[in-house]
């Protein structure tokens, strides 16, 4: 599906990401995996190499701009190009409302929603024909959560800034969409041990109310940044086994 294509992945050491760059790598692209988490970052990039893949690891905060401007240089001046992006770095905090402080609402914004903000800005002038951005909100996006109120604003505000960018993608060919994930068993969480990669036809169905595994999320990340998925834009998918679906959820 990505044979000659590029992709970068921000968020690419561990969880959705990890799992997202194995598999953009495994259908033929050569990635660009993008972390604060250095480390995190060149073992998946060299998971990627070891398997005869092409795969670049580069150290980035998202919520800065010069680290936007170099992820995107990695893949342009590295592969020659960028076809897909997938802006997945992201941070979670949970504590009620009453106890959240400034800083924890600050570094909330800027790593989820500032971060989305400045790689949209970034990759824009730089994909490919055809290319196209795919940026991690939540269910958390979508409905309020509680006890992570800061959170659950700041994946907001990344839904309305993918309706947003979309129309100027859309003049130029091309594509942005977001994902809204429900609970996925990875560090963010607490699950520090990453699912092997199986084929995506293996991927079962979680019990309901149960956590999806990275991969799910990964194969939807896939296809929105596909050309097969060439007719849908400027939409929030939510990505959470039906647990949204019925009202009241299940506990
Ligand atoms: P994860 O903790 O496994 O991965 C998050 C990655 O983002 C880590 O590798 C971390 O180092 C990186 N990161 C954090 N801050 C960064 C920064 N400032 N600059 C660059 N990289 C940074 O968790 P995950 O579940 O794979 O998270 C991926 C995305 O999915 C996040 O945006 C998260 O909010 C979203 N999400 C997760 C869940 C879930 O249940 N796991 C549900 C909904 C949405």
């Amino acid at each position: 599906m990505y044979e000659g294509k590029i992709a970068l992945v921000t968020g690419g050491a561990s969880g959705i990401g990890a799992a997202a760059a194995l598999r953009f790598a495994e259908e033929g692209a050569a990635v660009v995996v993008a972390d604060m988490n250095r480390d995190g970052a060149e073992k998946i990039a060299g998971q990627i190499r070891d398997k005869g893949g092409r795969a670049n690891a580069i150290a980035v905060d998202v919520s800065s701009e010069a680290d936007n401007a170099a992820m995107v240089a990695a893949a342009v001046d590295g592969f020659g190009g960028l076809d897909a992006a997938f802006l997945n770095a992201g941070a979670y905090a949970q504590m009620p409302l009453e106890e959240h402080d400034g800083a924890t609402f600050d570094k909330m914004v800027a790593i989820n929603l500032k971060g989305a903000y400045l790689g949209v800005q970034v990759v824009l002038p730089a994909l490919n024909r055809g290319g196209a951005a795919v940026v991690t909100a939540s269910t958390s996006g979508v409905i309020g959560l509680s006890v992570a109120a800061a959170y659950s604003a700041a994946k907001h505000g990344v839904i309305g800034l993918v309706r947003s960018a979309s129309q100027g993608f859309a003049a130029r060919g091309l594509r942005i969409n977001a994902i809204c994930p429900g609970p996925v068993a990875t560090a963010i969480l607490g699950v520090t041990e990453l699912p092997p990669i199986q084929p995506a036809d293996a991927l079962q169905t979680p019990d309901y109310g149960g956590m999806l595994l990275p991969q799910h999320i990964a194969e939807v990340a896939l296809f929105l940044a596909s050309p097969r998925s060439g007719g849908i834009n400027g939409q929030a998918h939510i990505v959470d086994a039906g647990y949204l679906a019925s009202y009241p959820p299940m506990p």
